[in-house]
């Protein structure tokens, strides 16, 4: 898709549609479409008053027009100017795209949102996102595509003023990057288990390499045993998939920050021998989506080129039952030396998680260690499927998810840390156990991974389990138009994105 931008007064924008948005409350008091409205003789204003256009929130109305640049106008209701926020232009921006496509028209314009105070830093990126967010389809496995209809091809962004092109344009090239990216974390996660195995995520994990110049590096079952990764093997040995670790390194500012993450690559989880049920199973091919948040990060923080330093570890394996899969109250012994009883082997993530944050640690020593993970579905209980939760115990560190999650739309929120829930972890016999009872699931989960992380390292870990995936019923309620309404929806690319580049002023 093509962005332009450029400076036009409305009515003089060529276009087939022209998006208009309209608050409930405040119906014309834009100076931009008093313009146009005169160019109409007051056509819009009729609307209005007639209340056609009510400016509700998902609110849409057509209007076709003659003798000015755009063909049609697209109201767009944006519901009480209170509400406005970033997030309601991607959703405006997505319904929009998805309408276009539908009365199958390749091109259509949207005026940047310059006289609510968005700043074209801001602005390009939301748009651009929302469209093509809004118009993921994964229809791969689909002998008949749904899509006849005609690609949405051109977005013209309509800036307020000269001044305004050039981040508008750089804007929107980082909401295409991001989008992108998201957009292949989705398919990364709904790519089922029997296509989207340890060694094929790791196959299109070089190919992102070596498209942006990446250092690479997959450990297979030999190297990680050569390391101890004891935790990590115990999980991968009932699989016949080998199992991969993959490492990835992105240099933007030599010798300043770095920042580590680690993602949960499970590429199908039955539970092990604590199986699960088949209702609890059938989603489990998206339980790598922390390893595809990761990738998908790191590709679009190193096509950014951000002046920082990255380290990625995805650690990937299937979780499964054979003769040789490890079972309950088993003892693994992990890199960092200590021993873990396995109490159920449905809490396989963390079991991964550990051994490649202690290989980050060694090799890699980041300045900031964060670790993403589908980990608990005690996270939807506690947040719902649209909130991710955020364990750490810096306060800072939290400051920057928060504002990230509220800047993208990927929300977060924190749970603590107290020190009594390790009480939960103490086993009789290894150094800790890797479930913490039914209380509190999420934070003993953390809890664990703590135990993992050197001391005075600051840490984040963000339990994704809630938010990366979409189904049905909850995208009913949610009604968020540039999610999917089934399957991966890229959660934490972005939010990993901004959140690494909060860092860069003091890097
Ligand atoms: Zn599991």
């Amino acid at each position: 898709m093509e962005v332009k931008v450029v400076v036009k007064p409305l009515e003089a924008v060529e276009t087939e549609v022209l998006v208009v948005t309209v608050f409930e409350d405040k119906l014309n008091d834009n100076a931009r479409i008093k313009s146009l409205d005169e160019q109409l003789n007051g056509k819009i204003t009729q609307l209005i008053e007639s209340g056609e256009v009510q400016g509700k929130f998902r609110e849409f109305t057509i209007l076709h027009t003659e003798g000015i640049g755009p063909k049609r106008l697209l109201f767009m209701g944006m519901g009480k100017r209170q509400d406005f926020s970033l997030d309601r232009i991607r959703s405006i921006a997505a319904n929009a795209s998805r309408y276009v496509r539908r009365i199958k028209i390749s091109e259509m314009a949207m005026p940047d949102f310059a006289h609510l105070d968005v700043s074209a830093t801001d602005c390009g990126e939301a748009i651009v996102e929302g469209i093509l967010l809004g118009m993921y389809r994964f229809d791969k496995y689909k002998s008949k595509k749904k899509s006849p209809e005609r690609k949405l091809e051109t977005i013209k962004i309509i800036a307020s003023n000269e001044g305004e092109v050039e981040a508008l344009t750089q804007s929107a090239q980082t909401g295409n990057t991001l989008a992108s990216s998201a957009n292949f974390v989705r398919d990364l996660v709904n790519e089922p288990s029997n296509f989207m195995t340890p060694t094929r995520f790791a196959e299109l994990a070089s190919e992102v390499a070596s498209q942006q110049n990446l250092k690479i590096e997959v450990l297979g079952r030999e190297e990680m045993q050569r390391e101890g990764m004891g935790s990590f093997l115990g999980v991968a040995q009932g699989a016949e998939e080998p199992p991969k670790m993959v490492v990835m390194q992105y240099i933007g500012n030599p010798g300043g920050k770095t920042i580590g993450i680690v993602g949960k690559g499970v590429t199908f989880d039955t539970g092990g021998y604590d199986l699960k049920p088949s209702s609890g199973m059938l989603r489990m091919y998206g339980d790598m989506a922390g390893a595809a948040a990761t990738l998908g990060a790191i590709q679009a923080i190193a096509s950014e080129k951000l002046p920082i330093n990255v380290v990625a570890i995805m650690g990937l394996t299937e979780n499964m039952i054979s003769a040789k899969a490890y079972k309950a109250s088993d003892i693994l012994t992990s890199m960092s030396g200590k021993t873990i009883e396995v109490l159920n082997t449905d809490a396989e993530g963390r079991l991964v998680l550990c051994d490649c944050m202690t290989y980050m640690q060694k090799y890699h020593n980041p300045d900031i260690l964060v670790d993403i993970a589908t980990l608990t579905g005690a996270a939807i209980i506690a947040l719902g499927r649209t909130v991710s939760a955020v364990l750490t115990t810096d306060d800072d560190i939290y400051q920057r998810a928060f504002a990230a999650g509220e800047y993208t739309g990927e929300r977060v929120w924190r749970l603590p840390l107290y020190d009594e829930y390790r009480a939960q972890l103490v086993s009789d016999v290894a150094d800790i156990e890797n479930v913490g009872g039914r209380s509190a699931g999420t934070i003993t989960a953390a809890m664990f991974l703590k135990e993992f992380v050197d001391k005075d390292r600051p840490w984040m870990h963000i339990d994704i389990a809630g938010t990366s995936m979409m189904e049905e019923e909850i995208a009913r309620y949610v009604k968020n138009p540039y999610l999917p309404k089934e399957g991966g929806t890229g959660t934490g690319t972005r939010l990993l994105f901004h959140f690494v580049k909060s860092y860069i002023d003091k890097a």
